[in-house]
């Protein structure tokens, strides 16, 4: 598998899809039912060991399946992209299937932290860069950089961290709140317009779809990924202490490589270390209990 340099830039690579080309743009009762279905409150689950509280509601301004099908259109597209530079990782290449092996374990506690994970088709795939990078985009599409593994030597409980990190993400799904959030009252106005069938409700969540990937969450989101993801992590059975070494790791890497995708919109300080240290005995428990039935 070859290396790509850094052609695979987000920004740079994914473009937003077609007007028409989501179904909601096609469909406005679908749009209204999608938008209906969106307001109930994904709270968060009542045997949940880190207190992170319910997902935002402003999540509820941006239909769910119609950010989702957008998201899938652009991993697609993404993914043709790598496989025609020969840096898509083939599904026989050991780290890819170290990376899908891990997905199987984390994958079965998601749907407790949002029933639309039951529906996912979950995809795991492994992207030939030296960017430190990785996410999770809206409905379950995985992808990894190779820099990320081999730049910071990732154990598989570390691996476990970041991954379940950024399903934490889609998971509550921040993506949406933060669109609604950037588009602000123009999105609230196309909405209306689109619940009236007056518009197309899939433009808004195509043109967003340039910066699922590179978005960059607030403060909140990011300690709300950090404590849901070693929750999902810790019940899976990988060791809770790894995401204190692993944001270490991320702190020694971001001092010479500051700027450079996952490090960007993922500062690591101390205060960040402090919060997981302060989270990892909340869920040992849920970690002893995982390994014993291992
Ligand atoms: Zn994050």
């Amino acid at each position: 598998m070859r290396t790509i340099e850094p052609n695979l830039s987000p920004h740079e690579t994914f473009g937003a899809c077609r007007p028409g080309c989501c179904p909601a743009a096609r469909a406005p009762w679908q749009a209204r039912r999608a938008f209906v279905l969106a307001a109930a409150a994904v709270a968060a689950p009542l045997h949940a060991q880190v207190d992170v509280g319910d997902a935002s509601r402003l999540r509820s301004l941006v239909p769910a399946d119609s950010l989702e099908r957008s998201a899938t259109q652009q991993y697609a597209q993404m993914l043709a992209q790598a496989r025609a530079q020969r840096a898509l990782a083939p599904d026989g290449n050991p780290q890819l299937q170290r990376l899908r092996a891990i997905a199987r374990r984390l994958i079965p506690f998601a749907a407790a932290w949002n029933p639309r994970a039951r529906d996912w088709r979950w995809e795991v795939n492994l992207i030939g860069s030296r960017q430190i990078n990785a996410f999770c985009m809206p409905g379950g599409k995985i992808a990894f950089y190779t820099g990320i593994l081999d730049q910071l030597q990732l154990t598989d409980d570390e691996v476990a961290m970041v991954m379940g990190h950024e399903m934490a993400h889609a998971l509550r799904e921040h993506a949406r709140a933060r669109i609604a959030k950037t588009q602000g009252t123009g999105a609230l106005l196309s909405l209306g317009a689109q619940l009236l069938g007056l518009g197309q409700v899939g433009d808004m969540a195509a043109n967003v779809g340039t910066q699922l990937i590179s978005l960059k969450f607030s403060r909140t989101d990011e300690s709300d990924a950090d404590l849901v993801g070693l929750e999902l992590a810790a019940r899976a059975g990988y060791r809770p202490e790894a995401a204190v070494s692993l944001w270490r790791k991320m702190g020694q890497a971001g001092g010479g490589s500051a700027g450079i995708g996952f490090l960007s919109t993922h500062p690591s300080g101390p205060e960040r270390i402090r919060e997981l240290e302060s989270n990892v005995p909340k869920v040992q428990g849920l970690y002893e209990q995982a390994r014993g039935r291992g």
